[in-house]
Order: C-alpha cells, then sequence, then structure tokens
C-alpha cells in the first residue's frame, strides 16, 4: 500500500486545465486527473496554511482542533491524531517533506503536531529558492521505500507569492505592461513550475514500478486572491490569501488509484476534512476516533450525489470572521471585541461569482436562515468535541495589520515589487 499526498501550497483550483483553466498550466496533473476523480467544488476550511493542512490531516474542522488561526499560537489535543499516525498504526513508513514545523524550529518551536509520527520530517532549502531539492527527496524517497507500505506527503511551497518562476515556466503571452496581469502571469508561471515537478513524481512511482498500486492524491491548503478583491471593500488590486472569498477557499482536490478510484468528475460540495475518512475508506482502515468528514469514496462510486449541502470556513489569521456557503450564498460574519458580529456579508455566487454586492440589507430572511445554519452546525461541533468555549472567538487573531487597512496597501507594495524585482532580474523575458 502506498499513499503519495501532494498538497501544493496556494493553488487555486481554477487556474488549472483540469478546471477549466485558459491556459496550459497544469498539464502533468491533467493527465493524472484524466486517470483519476476529480472534485470540483472542494472548499478549504480557512485562508491560511495551518488550518488547511490540519484540516486535511485530522478530518477536523479548525471548531474541533482549535487550529484557527495561522502563526496559531495553540497546539493539536494529542486526543486528535493525525494521519501520520493513522498510517503507522497500520504498518506504514511515514514519510514528510515539509516545513510547517522545521521552518520555525530554531525560533519558536511550534506547530510539532504536523511531524508527529514521521520516519522522515524533512525539507531542504534550495539554494534558489525554489522547490526543486524537496522533489529530488520526493523522488529519491520514493525509490529507497518502492518496497514498502508508505504514506508520502510533499508540501511543494511554489506558486506561494513572492511570484518568481524560474526561467522557462511561463509557455504563454500576457500583457507586460498591465500590472495585474503581470502578477497573474507569475502565478501562473509558478504553477507550470510545480506542475512539472508533479511529472518529476509520477515518473518516480513509475520508474519504481508502483504507480498502479499507489493512491495518488493532489490538492491544497488555500488558494490566493487574483485582484478579485471586493469592490465594496474599497481594494481593487490584491494578491494574497486573506479573506473567505471563494478564490481564497476552492482549492484543487484529485485522486487516482486504477482499480480502486474510479475515472470520473463531481460538482459536489467537498472540503478538506473529508480527505482523512476518505483514505481510511478506501484502505478499509477504522479509524481510532470519530472526525468531522465524510467519505467520498460512495461520491467517487456514484452511490451517493453529494455527503453535505453546506461548507464551512473561518479566519483568524488577519481578521475574525466565520462563513457558510451552499450552492448558491455565501454569508460571512466578521467578528469585533469577541462575539460581536460587527460586519455581515451575504452574497449570490451564481449571479456575482466575485462576492462584489452584498445583499445582506435587500435579502434578509435568506442572511438570518443561513445565519441559523451557522450558528446550529458550530455548537454541533462544539458538543461534539467536548468544547466549552469557541476557539474562533476565544483566541486573538494573530496578525492585526487589517485593523487600518495597513496590510492592503502592504500587499499593494508587494505585488509591485515582484514585478520590479522580475523586471529587474529579466528572469522571465
Ligand atoms: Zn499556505
Amino acid at each position: 500500500m502506498k499513499i503519495v499526498i501532494v498538497v501544493v501550497d496556494t493553488l487555486r483550483a481554477d487556474h488549472l486545465g483540469c478546471y477549466g483553466y485558459h491556459r496550459a498550466t497544469s498539464p502533468n496533473l491533467d493527465a493524472v486527473a484524466a486517470d483519476g476523480f476529480v472534485f470540483t467544488h472542494c472548499f478549504a476550511v480557512s485562508n491560511c496554511t495551518h488550518p488547511g493542512f490540519t484540516a486535511l490531516f485530522t478530518g477536523c474542522y479548525p471548531e474541533t482542533t482549535g487550529i484557527t488561526s495561522h502563526w496559531t499560537r495553540v497546539d493539536l489535543p494529542d486526543a486528535i491524531p493525525m494521519l501520520a499516525e493513522i498510517a503507522k498504526a497500520h504498518g506504514l513508513r511515514t514519510l514528510a517533506v515539509d516545513n510547517l514545523y522545521d521552518r520555525w524550529r530554531e525560533r519558536w518551536r511550534l506547530y510539532p503536531w504536523f511531524r508527529r509520527a514521521n520516519d522522515v520530517y524533512e525539507f531542504r532549502q534550495d539554494p534558489n529558492g525554489h522547490d526543486t531539492a524537496n522533489c529530488d527527496l520526493v523522488c529519491d524517497l520514493i525509490h529507497r521505500h518502492a518496497a514498502d507500505d508508505f504514506l508520502l506527503f510533499y508540501h511543494p511551497w511554489y506558486p506561494h507569492g513572492p511570484y518568481q518562476p524560474p526561467a522557462g515556466c511561463q509557455p504563454f503571452e500576457w500583457d507586460k505592461g498591465d500590472d495585474l496581469a503581470d502578477v497573474v502571469a507569475r502565478y501562473d508561471g509558478e504553477i507550470v513550475y510545480t506542475d512539472a515537478e508533479i511529472r518529476r513524481i509520477v515518473e518516480a512511482v513509475s520508474d519504481a514500478g508502483i504507480y498502479d498500486q499507489t493512491l495518488l492524491i493532489v490538492t491544497s491548503d488555500h488558494g490566493e486572491i487574483m485582484g478579485e478583491d471586493r469592490m465594496v471593500r474599497g481594494h481593487r488590486f490584491n494578491t494574497s490569501h486573506i479573506d473567505l472569498g471563494d478564490e481564497c477557499l476552492r482549492v484543487p482536490l484529485v485522486l487516482r488509484w486504477p482499480g480502486v478510484v474510479p475515472v470520473g468528475r463531481s460538482d459536489a460540495l467537498v472540503q478538506q476534512p473529508d480527505l482523512l475518512p476518505t483514505i481510511a475508506d478506501l484502505l478499509q482502515w477504522q479509524l481510532p476516533r470519530a472526525v468531522d468528514g465524510m467519505s467520498l469514496a460512495p461520491v467517487m462510486r456514484g452511490d451517493l450525489a453529494s455527503v453535505r449541502d453546506t461548507v464551512h470556513f473561518v479566519e483568524n489569521t488577519y481578521q475574525k470572521q466565520r462563513g457558510i456557503r451552499t450552492r448558491t450564498h455565501k454569508l460571512t460574519h466578521s467578528f469585533e471585541d469577541g462575539d460581536s458580529v460587527v460586519r455581515r456579508e451575504l452574497y449570490d455566487l451564481e449571479a456575482d461569482p466575485l462576492e462584489q454586492f452584498n445583499l445582506v440589507d435587500i435579502a434578509p430572511g435568506l442572511a438570518d436562515e443561513l445565519e441559523a445554519r451557522m450558528t446550529t452546525w458550530v455548537s454541533e461541533r462544539l458538543a461534539a468535541a467536548g468544547r466549552t468555549e469557541d476557539a474562533l472567538l476565544a483566541q486573538d487573531i494573530t496578525s492585526d495589520g487589517l485593523r487600518d487597512r495597513g496590510w492592503f496597501a502592504h500587499e499593494r507594495r508587494l505585488a509591485h515589487a515582484y514585478i520590479w524585482r522580475a523586471r529587474q532580474r529579466n528572469e522571465c523575458g
């Protein structure tokens, strides 16, 4: 039994060929997807890294784990196992090429749960700042452990900002006089780079003779804003992952395992906590404790159309927010001073997919209905987790730059700095 999970940081689903993007950013992932199963509407639980990875590997929402923000100051409870712990208990070697813990170890020694139960946990600093040395390590681990049962988790950093794709990674033309188009093209170029890494991993698994024995999964921790920032907030140019818009939350989810995972696609609403119970279902593992997520195997088999009719998310890094999304609408609450709601936003995602026009005063009944569903859902999560307080409201945000809008100005300067640096180096023609 081999499991290879590639969680690409900051990868929007809609910038990939297999999700309909107009540029050829992902021919190698597209080939995997054509031979596997694609979930077209998979959503992160948060706009930031640590809540997303924690949800993927625990099968639980931030309301259960308590991990609500990046730079969180709390630890994952020991009673909530990570995927690596479960895999190890089932006899798999556990291998991780990841920086979620090690990158900060000397400074803060935080986020220890990311390396729990891993036989190998390593991340190589590439002198060029790229992921190549880590992909080398991934391919080496695949060859070294080809005769073993293993779980291999790889966390490529690209296409996280600053967007500086290596030369040759932008096989498309764009308007270099348009700053936003320039930023988007560089983001896309980084996807091209990481997609080439996926090709190397597929080749390594094939060369080792284990491709068809391997459950290969590709997903992401969160997306990225590419200038879709809300007009109502007065910002038109932004590249980061700082709120609960779909561009920050909709991530790819592709699974391939011939003979076990059917070839197909589903537009069912699914979410990061569903990954762990899906893996357990496919491998016929008994989970050691209940999780929040639902196995997607019945959807892939065609036995169920969907496992949920709402998805849920929190933001507690730059601002304090909670949201609920149905297939057609999204409601978010922004909090200030504990639990007081200072802003409600309601969007019609079919008529207004960029979430520009807040309908909360136009459709108050719908907003109230979604609020009631969100409140009930949170109460159920807290009760199931045995928590007496809501971690989102109890924990302070870990960056306060948004309070005075300084973050947006900072980001805008950063975006221009990316362009300037890249042009100075003439890296991309
Ligand atoms: Zn991230």
